[in-house]
């Protein structure tokens, strides 16, 4: 069968390759592969910015969507199901994070990724997950599956800015996201479902990160600096990793504001900096600025659940490139696309 693979740390090694067929073990559901969302970290990994060395050419992909081909016997699976595969597995030796299913917390590092980290991942014709490790679709939601696991992170973000806001006090009237990519947008579809005034900052002045925004219900700012958006927000999800608008967030919010920071800036970019006013800022003001990332098993049904609910057409729409698997490597060439999916039937 046919697989997007490449070498770990490895430019250029990305193609698609012929590899063997998966035989699921124990436990295991062996799935026929949709499709498979492409994101910043698998351009990373393309690039050999990121990635854990193998022996062998690892199966690229992490945003996964497949159907049932066949179920171990006395599982909740059936063939025909649509599933997601979780992406993260706990360290072996499990820490206490991981121990308690909240794996998407590991305290060690010693956790495992399918298509990011040591293991193969879900850009193949067919694959293997362990049932416990599979997120059931609702059919009526289809191709736009391959949004879980955007979306799980995205509602992993949500459920610690409510934990956070739980502390005290907490009646959030609005929220503002930074960065129209499919992180950003997803944010603001769940702050939206939310019932929050949401609010969107990106650099693009035209195309669909505009519309897109607007359909939503939410105000489209083009721009750079949060200061132009005109209030200051009780929440920011930060989603652009861009170093200038992670220290603007930090001083443009309400006072008790929660920054929430998702993206992952590249090292080496020095910006100015005044750390005694932040310090200050965030002090006098309560506010709380904490970083989030991947999802546990709760974060996959809550992101199911909100992607089930929400307008189809909409979501539909976050995907602007469609690409057969033979054409993969194209989905690594730059472009103003928000999300980028592969088929992997054709
Ligand atoms: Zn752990």
């Amino acid at each position: 069968m046919r697989a997007i693979t490449l070498i770990p740390g490895k430019q250029g090694t990305l193609g698609v390759t012929e590899v063997p067929e998966p035989e699921p073990k124990a436990g295991q559901l062996l799935v026929q592969g949709l499709a498979l969302g492409i994101c910043g970290t698998d351009r990373e990994l393309n690039s050999g910015e990121y990635g854990w060395p193998r022996a062998e050419p690892m199966i690229l992909g992490h945003e996964s969507l497949g159907r049932v081909l066949r179920a171990p016997e006395g599982s909740a699976y059936s063939p025909g199901d649509l599933v997601v595969g979780v992406v993260r597995r706990p360290d072996p030796e499990p820490c206490p994070a991981c121990a308690r299913g909240e794996f998407d917390m590991c305290r060690n590092g010693g956790y495992t990724e399918r298509g990011i980290k040591e293991l193969d991942g879900y850009g193949s014709e067919r694959w293997v997950v362990e049932a416990g490790y599979a997120i059931k679709i609702d059919p009526a939601l289809g191709e736009l599956g391959v949004l879980v696991e955007p979306a799980s992170v995205v509602a992993k973000a949500w459920e610690h800015i409510e934990a956070i806001g739980a502390r005290a006090w907490f009646g959030p009237q609005n929220v503002l996201v930074t960065g129209a990519g499919p992180i950003g947008l997803l944010a603001a579809l769940l702050a939206k479902q939310r019932g929050l005034d949401v609010h969107v900052l990106d650099r693009a002045t035209d195309g669909i990160k505009p519309a897109l925004v607007a359909d939503l219900g939410g105000t489209y700012h083009a721009g750079d600096g949060i200061e132009s958006v005109g209030f200051k927000p009780d929440i920011i999800v930060e989603a652009t990793g861009a170093a200038q608008l992670v220290v603007e967030a930090m001083l443009n919010n309400a006072a008790a504001g929660i920054v929430c920071l998702t993206g992952v800036s590249s090292g080496g970019r020095l910006i100015r900096m005044d750390a005694g006013q932040i310090n200050r800022d965030i002090v006098l003001e309560n506010d709380v600025v904490f970083g989030s990332v991947n999802a546990n098993l709760r974060h996959y049904r809550a992101a199911a659940a909100a992607l089930t609910k929400a307008d189809h057409d909409w979501l539909s729409r976050l995907i602007t490139r469609r690409l057969p698997l033979d054409q993969a490597p194209a989905a690594f060439e730059p472009g103003d696309h928000v999300k980028v999916v592969i088929n992997l039937e054709s």
